[in-house]
């Protein structure tokens, strides 16, 4: 309905969305930050509330006619303290990026030392890579994971003891492992340094129980709304009290200026759905799902980064099977099913080519897919490793319709 209202104005741009619902609909998605949020989602994103400027905080603002808005963000906010058990909530961050920079900039000063996860070992940009913000004015120290796909946490130790950083940031974007919170609070003790856990993969495992809670150690937790949390796209702030009045200010007027309010709406529905039983159910799946794609891959013979995962997501190891993480993304393309290619730990190729492709279960398990389905998709990822280069397009084609039987086993949402 709403794409004949923008049919109306913009022939070119509705003709796109429906090619891409077409795509959403008709491919199994497997990129592991992605999800499908409800429609109460999105219809309150794209709400009247996108007309209103809101700066300020809830009944705190700098402009008039904010008596709605204010509700809004406060039932926002009430609801991301409940779902997570936080102290205090600002829910205004544009994006998990930005919640990690208002942190930055509330915790400590260019030039400081930060500890965060290598982004090559599934750390995130914004902790600490060369070509972000936090790499650039912030000195940063690194750490990864072993061999076995582990954060190696005596060299997070070892690390911190020399180096001496003011913040630790902990969590990650491509990490199968459940994440030691407790220790990283322990590390950050020794020397007296801010813990940020970043949670913006595992936030519904969080919620819901499927993985350790950082809250009672962190003294910041960061995410985004829109992967595993299933709301818009965006971001949230949680942290102690005692830091809540100086991350609002990191927030606006520190790197932001007017909140979406339409996105903030958005969110405060998501995090209702959240905290219903339906969700923690979903939650449960997803890690079942994950749990039974990635035994399916390894009774195929392929190879996971730390045989297995705890979580949500995996990597394929392809170093064995003579394919390349870009390769085998874009041949799974072609047989209907969309992933991203990663590095692997001590990958010998560059980040744009890689050795490994990262799979996640949020966004079919959103679908309604069940462990039955999971092994024919492990299956149909198989059968592609063996194609490899071969490029054998007519069987491409037939994993292609194996690919579309299972969406359409399922009633897709819009
Ligand atoms: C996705 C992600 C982010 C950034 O989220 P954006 O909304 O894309 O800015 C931050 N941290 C981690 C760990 C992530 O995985």
């Amino acid at each position: 309905m709403e794409l004949e209202v923008i049919r109306q104005t913009d022939s070119e741009i509705a003709d796109l969305i429906e090619k891409e619902l077409d795509r959403q609909k008709n491919t199994i998605e497997l990129i592991a930050s992605e999800n499908f949020t409800s429609p109460a989602v999105m219809a309150a994103c794209g709400s009247i509330l996108t007309n209103k400027y809101a700066e300020g905080k809830p009944y705190k603002r700098f402009y008039n006619g904010c008596e709605n808005i204010d509700k809004i963000e406060e039932l926002a906010i009430e609801r991301a303290k409940k779902l997570f058990n936080a102290e205090h909530a600002n829910v205004q961050p544009h994006s998990g990026a930005q919640a990690n920079m208002a942190v930055f900039m509330y915790a400590v000063k260019p030039g400081d030392m930060v500890m965060g996860m290598d982004l090559s070992n599934g750390g995130h940009l914004s902790h600490g890579s060369p070509v972000n913000f936090s790499g650039l004015y912030f000195n940063i120290v690194s750490y990864g994971i072993n061999e076995n796909g582990v954060i190696d946490y005596d060299k997070v130790r070892e690390l911190s003891l020399k180096n001496k950083p003011k913040l630790i940031v902990c969590g990650a974007s491509n990490y199968s492992k459940i994440i030691d919170f407790k220790k990283f609070k322990e590390i950050a003790d020794e020397t007296g340094a801010l813990l940020l856990a970043d949670i913006a993969h595992i936030a519904a495992l969080v919620a819901a129980g499927e993985h350790p809670s950082p809250f009672p150690y962190a003294d910041f937790v960061t995410t985004t709304t829109h992967k595993t949390l299933r709301g818009p796209r965006g971001g949230i702030i949680m942290c102690k009290e005692k830091h809540a009045a100086g991350i609002d200010k990191a927030v606006f007027p520190g790197i932001q200026g007017g909140p979406l309010e339409h996105i903030i709406a958005g969110k405060a529905v998501a995090l209702k759905e959240a905290l219903s039983p339906e969700f923690k159910k979903y939650a449960h799946q997803v890690v079942l799902n994950a749990k039974e794609l990635a035994q399916a891959l390894m009774e195929e013979g392929l190879d996971i980064v730390g045989n297995g995962t705890d979580n949500h997501l995996m990597t394929l190891d392809l170093r064995k099977t003579g394919n390349t993480g870009k390769d085998i993304a874009n041949l799974l393309e072609k047989a209907g099913i969309t992933a991203n290619k990663n590095t692997v730990p001590n990958d010998p190729q560059s980040p744009f080519i890689t050795s490994g492709v990262r799979l996640g279960s949020p966004a079919v398990t959103t679908r309604g897919f069940k462990e039955e389905d999971m092994r024919e998709v492990g299956k149909i990822i198989a059968e592609v490793v063996k194609i490899g280069n071969s490029s054998n397009e007519e069987k491409l084609k037939e994993l292609k319709a194996r690919s579309l039987k299972l969406c359409q086993k399922y009633p897709f949402l819009y």
